[in-house]
């Protein structure tokens, strides 16, 4: 099976040259040229096996350059051991109608690493076919979450280097210490002094820059890319859809071909486009509801048809979703307008220029039969934390309340009954202090982080995933401070090139 790119479709390339590319030329993302079907028959089989065999399954019909036995070594390095549960994703049912998704039990508990646990793997194999020999060097600029989640994947990978950086004064106390305690023989990570666009904009550059290119050259390294809108972060999704439908299955939720919906907390859109792509490969998907904070600029375009980022920027309780540009809204847009990269040009030149674009009727009921969508404040968010662990003793964090606050509100609207899952993106542990604002808000929250973790498993009677105690008693690695202007140095210093 050969890829396109969603601005430029005589572009033909591999699997494995998309991963390592991670974005095509022309500024456009890689796409499937096709998409592989899978059968009721198929997925019946697929129900007997568990997360990793699901995983051997899906992946060979997406990734088809590489050997299938690479393929399953890659996936027993990515689930076998780094998963707290022995499920991988496992599906908790609250009652006939509602089950959640629970895609946090990896390494930094948040849902990055069902992705990034398994890309290191991809892009290592991808490199070899296609520039043998050479080290990988993966730059990131993060905002918090990913950049843990790149840390741990990519630890000790061979023939990687991984170097991480953060705003100084932009990430919580327990992302900090997650980052700058991070273990493995081939990582930095380095906070700069300004926001999360300085580091962005920093790494940008250092990117783009030809002469650190031609010095990694000369040492057989190369850049590459770990961002969401790598196909090799975005296959690995697909894989959870289809399991959790199993699942369901073998929970006897639905039948064989029933319609499941699924309620995604969605922020640049990846999580929720690979859950379109497993509905257009024959998964029996209802609905898939888009779920967004204050920051509702997907709401507005699948309601009416219109992109626009020209709006008030919300800093909200769930950080991952404070995003107005979705970049993987992209490969949506291809899909749904029938492969028109010209089209998907236009756009995306309209939303650079403009700061929006809209779509045409036909894509727009496109858009409403396959989508729903709602967003909801904080407030909001906090009053569905407490509900929900009122009403099934379950505790979820915010950006999963967010999901489950507007399904409600879906359901409430359409009355639709179709048995649905929310898709569960962190662990509430992540963010101890926004949940128990929301579980005791009377109560005197302690501004240390590890005291709140203690306090949430008083409260809760759950227990704290032990990555985050732990961290406790880590030690420093990296307390390095830089300015965007001496990013370049520092990552020369870092890759042993000063
Ligand atoms: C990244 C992230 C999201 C958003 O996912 P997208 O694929 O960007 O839509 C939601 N919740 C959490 C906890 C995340 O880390």
């Amino acid at each position: 099976m050969l890829y396109t790119s969603t601005r430029d479709n005589t572009i033909r390339v591999t699997s494995s040259q998309a991963i390592a590319q991670g974005i095509s030329s022309d500024g456009g993302l890689f796409v499937p040229m096709q998409l592989p079907q899978l059968t009721l028959q198929q997925l019946q089989e697929l129900c007997a096996l568990d997360y990793i065999g699901r995983a051997k399954a899906i992946l060979p019909l997406f990734l088809t350059d590489f050997a299938p036995e690479r393929l399953a070594a890659c996936v027993d390095m990515a689930y076998g051991s780094n998963f707290a549960h022995a499920d991988t994703a496992p599906l908790v049912q609250l009652d006939e109608q509602q089950s959640v998704l629970e895609l946090w039990h990896g390494p930094t508990l948040a849902f990055k690493d069902m992705a990034l646990q398994l890309l290191p793997h991809l892009l290592t194999a991808a490199a070899q076919k296609t520039a043998p020999d050479k080290q990988i060097v993966i730059l990131v600029a993060t905002s918090g979450d990913t950049g843990k989640a790149a840390l741990e994947g990519f630890r000790d990978v061979e023939n990687t280097k991984i170097l991480v950086f953060y705003p100084h004064e932009g990430v919580s106390d327990m992302q900090k210490l997650q980052m700058v305690t991070q273990e493995g023989q081939n990582v930095g990570v380095c906070a700069v002094s300004g926001n999360f666009d300085d580091a962005q904009t920093g790494v940008k550059q250092i990117f783009t820059d030809p002469a650190v290119g031609e010095r990694l050259a000369a040492n057989n390294m190369q850049f590459s890319s770990a961002n969401s809108i790598n196909w090799g972060r975005l296959v690995p999704q697909i894989i959870y859809y289809v399991s959790a439908y199993c699942d369901m299955l073998n929970a006897r939720s639905v039948r064989l071909g029933d319609k499941v919906n699924f309620v995604v907390p969605t922020g640049n859109f990846g999580n929720i486009l690979a859950g379109y792509y497993a509905k257009c490969m024959g998964l029996p998907v209802g609905k898939l509801i888009c779920a967004s904070n204050a920051n509702c600029v997907l709401t507005e375009f699948i309601e009416t048809g219109v992109y626009n980022r020209k709006r008030d920027f919300f800093t909200t309780i769930s950080p991952s979703m404070d995003i107005l540009i979705s970049s993987n809204l992209e490969r949506l847009l291809y899909a749904m307008s029938g492969d028109d990269a010209a089209q998907v040009n236009a756009w995306m030149a309209s939303l650079q220029q403009t700061g929006q674009y809209t779509v045409s009727p036909a894509l727009r009921e496109q858009l409403a039969d396959t989508f729903a969508a709602g967003y909801v404040n904080d407030a909001e968010t906090r009053a569905q934390i407490a509900h929900t662990h009122e009403k099934y003793g379950y505790v979820s964090d915010p950006h999963t309340a967010v999901a489950f606050a507007v399904y409600g509100d879906y359901v409430n609207e359409t009355g639709d009954t179709t048995p649905s899952v929310i898709v569960s993106t962190a662990s509430p542990y992540k963010f101890p202090a926004s949940v128990l604002q929301a579980l005791q808000p009377q109560a005197e929250i302690s501004a240390d982080p590890f005291e709140q973790l203690q306090m949430l498993q008083r409260v809760t009677k759950t227990s704290c995933p032990v990555q985050l105690t732990a961290l406790r008693e880590k030690k420093v690695r990296f307390s390095g401070v830089c300015t965007k202007d001496s990013m370049r140095a520092e990552v020369f210093s870092l890759l042993g090139l000063a």
